[in-house]
């Protein structure tokens, strides 16, 4: 127990009361939020630098994202895919531009779109490549988080993803992350698709060794196999560019897409590919009832007008510098690494001193709410629009608690 839990008693023992014990959340209860800042129900403030995982890249309740969702809502905010409605091409044709792809499948959480991408993947494998029937493989990544369907976490490494949801998904295998070798030792005549992060975040902001991905696409390019990057967190501005790979100079067949591209408010999330990729699809393969819904589709619009002017990714990049450079300070005193690109940054606190969640839990005692993901290891992912003040004061308070 902190003081914190003190703070807001009743309305964290109801939410405990009521629900499955799935999250360990901080004892902090949100009533409202703005830009990079929340506030309790007591009306204490706390910087959020976690960005609901980087679903929040825009902020709390960007004023453009929201006046497009207000709008949509007055009009019309479901259609199903039975019908077309008037934002749904707008949506797609914008998202598709903004990957340099020819198509679009809109769906609505992370998961759904890794699920997609991977159905995807079979089916073109066995319709275009020519794999024999049932046996497609894919390659994965150890400590790798690819969402939380069964399928998904049957190629998981973390226990605590999958122990117990068997029977487990075949055909996948896992190699090293950033281990090009064991990589192309494990691509057999019958892979179809390399899955991966561009930049492992739920592992601790892991970014592999430079050449790696390049290496990938030549990989995937002599054995005809497809690279499909999960950007679900690491895309959308998070590391200073639209997407994550783009520091590796390599682009993918597939984007996997979420978190951002709902601006906060609605799950909106998508593959891109191009069209002899994705165009394996046919009526009845696939589906969701709520996805690409109107409501979603104005609102994944607007990010896409957000992320198409490039000035997210530019602040993020710009002020990433300044994070990293405050966070690179911190180096040997208490701290004893850090990782990351753009805002984004895993840190790895001395274990002598503080474990990760004790570390998060005396950070929000200090109004900066943050998560630990492993042992000692941190996660700080602020919205784009934090400020230059804001991440000044957010790592006084990590430099306070190491102190
Ligand atoms: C969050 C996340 C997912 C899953 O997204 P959900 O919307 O939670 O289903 C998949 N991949 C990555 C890299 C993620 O960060």
């Amino acid at each position: 127990m902190t003081d914190l839990d003190l703070r807001t008693p009743a309305a964290l023992a109801d939410a405990e009361r009521w629900t499955a014990h799935n999250y360990h959340p901080l004892p902090v209860v949100i009533a409202d939020a703005e830009g990079a800042w929340v506030t309790d129900v007591d009306g204490r403030r706390y910087l959020d630098f976690l960005a609901g995982y980087s679903a929040l890249n825009f902020g709390h309740r960007h004023p453009g994202l929201v006046a497009a969702a207000h709008a949509q809502l007055d009009r019309l905010t479901l259609t199903s895919r039975a019908f077309v409605h008037d934002q749904f091409a707008d949506f797609c044709h914008g998202l598709a531009e903004l990957c340099g792809k020819d198509l679009v499948l809109p769906m609505n959480t992370g998961a759904e779109a890794v699920e997609t991408g991977i159905k995807v993947a079979r089916k073109w494998g066995y319709q275009v490549k020519g794999v024999p029937a049932g046996q497609a493989e894919i390659i994965v990544a150890d400590g790798n988080f690819h969402g939380r369907t069964t399928t998904i976490i049957s190629f998981s490494t973390d226990p605590d993803a999958r122990d117990d949801f068997g029977p487990y998904t075949p055909g996948f295998k896992i190699v090293p992350y950033g281990d090009l070798a064991a990589l192309a030792a494990a691509v057999t005549p019958n892979t179809v698709a390399v899955l991966l992060e561009p930049i492992q975040g739920e592992a601790g902001v892991l970014i592999p060794g430079e050449g790696y991905f390049a290496g990938v696409r030549t990989l995937c390019d002599d054995n005809n196999v497809l690279f499909i990057a999960d950007e679900i967190q690491s895309g959308l501005g998070r590391t200073g560019k639209t997407f994550a790979i783009e520091h590796e100079g390599v682009v993918p067949d597939m984007y996997l897409l979420g978190k951002a591209l709902g601006g906060g408010i609605v799950p909106v999330s998508a593959v891109a590919a191009n069209r002899d990729v994705l165009g394996v699809l046919q009526p009845g393969q696939h589906g969701s009832t709520f996805g690409g819904n109107p409501l979603a589709c104005a609102v994944g619009a607007a990010v896409v007008r957000l992320l198409a002017t490039g000035e997210f990714q530019e602040r993020s990049a710009r002020l990433g510098a300044l994070l990293h450079e405050r966070l690179g300070e911190l180096v040997g005193h208490g701290v004893l690494a850090v990782r990351g690109r753009g805002l984004w940054a895993g840190v790895d606190i001395d274990p002598a001193l503080l474990t990760g969640r004790q570390a998060v839990e005396r950070l929000a005692e200090r109004g900066v709410l943050a998560k630990d993901t492993h042992g000692s290891t941190i996660r700080l992912a602020p919205p784009l629009v934090v400020t230059e003040e804001d991440l000044e004061y957010a790592v006084a308070q990590l430099k306070a608690i190491l102190a």
